[in-house]
């Protein structure tokens, strides 16, 4: 993905049209607006679906330097309780603040945010940010009880879940014997003669 020299879509929900702004300094101006979401923001857990709305509310602000971009975006994040597995789905207001240096401005930093032509993209912010936001370990509830260690059962929807014999006795000295990797083959030998 070459997200820095690409040419801007000015039909795209994420690109903001910032002629009207002007480069009065002090200028201001506000806008909604309702975008797709771009395809892999996220991680193997939990993301944005692509194609889903996020809502952005957002205030221009022209600077010296750029156009000042401050204001929240509204996603939607799904993906997988990182205890009982089940399917997570919730919204999520993120904060942004981005500027976006003029297309003429002096690089003191390659890295920065800039205007192309009148045009500035939110997708690169949108993701940074996003993915920032993320939990590492994603919950369904914050008190999610789980999986039975045992049997997998999920312990939110029950749980009185127990098991009165953990291991049954005569498989107890071989649990422990194969949970010691150098010991597996020997194991295994052991069990195949009997
Ligand atoms: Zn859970
Ligand atoms: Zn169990």
């Amino acid at each position: 993905m070459t997200m820095s020299h690409r040419h801007l879509n000015p039909r795209s929900g994420l690109v903001i049209d910032t002629h009207e702004l002007g480069r009065r300094v002090g200028a201001m101006k506000e806008i909604q607006r309702i975008a797709e979401a771009p395809d892999g923001i996220g991680t193997d857990v939990i993301g944005v679906p692509t194609g889903s709305s996020v809502e952005f509310e957002l205030r221009l602000e022209s600077v010296v330097e750029g156009v000042l971009v401050t204001g929240a975006a509204e996603v939607t994040l799904t993906g997988q309780c990182g205890r009982c597995l089940e399917p997570i789905s919730f919204d999520e207001e993120i904060d942004l603040q981005e500027l976006y240096l003029y297309p003429d401005k002096e690089p003191d930093d390659e890295e920065a945010s800039r205007l192309e032509d009148d045009l500035l993209d939110l997708e690169p912010l949108l993701r940074d940010t996003v993915v920032l936001d993320l939990p590492y370990t994603p919950l369904c509830r914050p008190d999610c009880a789980g999986l039975c260690p045992d049997c997998g059962a999920n312990l939110n929807a029950d749980p009185d879940h127990a098991h009165d014999d953990r291991i049954d006795p005569r498989w107890a000295g071989l649990s422990g014997w194969a949970a010691d990797p150098d010991d597996e083959d020997e194991a295994a030998m052991a069990r195949n003669k009997e």
